[in-house]
């Protein structure tokens, strides 16, 4: 495994992480663990709690990208449709 090296390389913003769900309780994962070790888990967004999932490929260069699966506006990680005020996903997951 290489990752290391990949992770450690080009700055990785810290906003580029999510919440997996393992039993009962959220974690705070990578978009890299989500979509390995924690591939099959329900996600979700750190900030509004919405549900996400991790777009994206492998390889050399790792191109992965927190999506919410549906569009929330009071999000401050996806700063294209935030409207300046933080609020919870009404998809929030509890
Ligand atoms: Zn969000």
């Amino acid at each position: 495994m290489n990752s290391d090296a990949a992770r450690a390389g080009i700055g990785a913003p810290a906003a580029e992480t999510c919440e997996v769900k393992v039993g009962e309780t959220w974690l705070p994962a990578t978009l890299d663990e989500a979509r390995g070790v924690y591939g099959y888990a329900p996600k979700r967004c750190p900030a509004c709690h919405g549900a996400v999932y991790v777009l994206g490929s492998y390889g050399a260069k790792q191109q992965l990208r927190l999506t919410h699966r549906r569009m929330h506006t009071g999000c401050p990680l996806t700063p294209k449709t935030f409207s300046g005020a933080l609020s919870s996903h009404p998809d929030a997951l509890p």
